[in-house]
């Protein structure tokens, strides 16, 4: 689904991202680990077309995409989460993610819609909302931390993602909400293919079939998680035993 080969990107005098190759399949759950400042949010930005590679090429199921912009990349199926920011704090989950199917399907935010388009939009927000667990009422600013992570990743999941990129989707929960959302990562379809960056390991090895480390812009290592945990060279640069 995802093929990377020798991709690096440069700040500058600074090779973030140095001559990684990385193939994800269809479906499958992978997991980038690796210390801060690795290369890992560069790489993100790199697949979904914010930044551009200094070398190397990204293909995205066939298609040779090294050279799109992130909106044709978006179009083919590349989506990264929404920020936090982009939550409207006043509006309904229902309404965040309804939003979101409306500009996937091109109907304009202050477009009128008659009431069929309006019910069926708002079936199809309700699924999302569902796969992430939520409540359709209360505005999206009364959720908790963990909630609006999850309301993000669902208004991801209304752009018809075939390739999702979260990074770093459980960062300031608490246990309890990371372990949710690493159940609701496991049972997203079987057929969308997810990439993680996440520094919580319990996370990682709940949702990953597969794992890859990066450290100093290179993967050092790639493996199920139990051949990436017991690696001596991922416990000195990552695990730090
Ligand atoms: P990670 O997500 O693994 O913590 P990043 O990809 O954010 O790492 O950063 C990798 C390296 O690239 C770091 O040294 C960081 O300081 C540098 N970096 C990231 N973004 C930029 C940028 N826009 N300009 C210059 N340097 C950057
Ligand atoms: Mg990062």
């Amino acid at each position: 689904m995802l093929d990377l080969r020798e991709v690096s990107v440069a700040f500058g005098a600074l090779t973030a991202v140095d001559r990684v190759t990385l193939r994800v399949a269809r479906g499958e759950r992978r997991a980038l680990i690796g210390p801060n400042g690795a290369g890992k949010s560069t790489l993100f930005a790199t697949i979904a077309g914010a930044l551009k590679a200094s070398s190397g090429t990204i293909s995205f199921d066939g298609n040779d995409v090294t050279r799109l912009g992130e909106p044709r990349r978006a179009r083919l199926g590349i989506t990264r989460t929404f920020q936090h920011s982009s939550l409207f704090d006043g509006l309904s989950c229902l309404d965040n993610v309804a939003l979101a199917v409306r500009a996937e399907r091109g109907v304009g935010l202050r477009a009128w819609l008659p009431r069929a388009g309006r019910a069926d939009v708002e079936r199809e927000a309700a699924r999302h909302l569902e796969l992430m667990r939520l409540e359709p009422h209360g505005p999206a600013g009364d959720l908790p931390h963990g909630g609006q992570r999850r309301l993000e990743v669902a208004m991801a999941l209304a752009r018809k993602p075939r390739l999702l990129l979260l990074d770093e989707p459980a960062a300031g929960m608490s246990a309890a909400e990371s372990a949710e959302l690493a159940a609701l990562i496991r049972d997203l379809p079987a057929e969308l293919t997810v990439l993680v960056v996440e520094h919580d390991l319990d996370v990682v090895f709940a949702v990953a079939s597969h794992v890859s480390v990066l450290a100093a812009g290179s993967v050092i290592a790639d493996g199920s998680p139990e051949q990436v945990r017991a690696s001596a060279e991922v416990q000195r640069a990552y695990l730090g035993t």
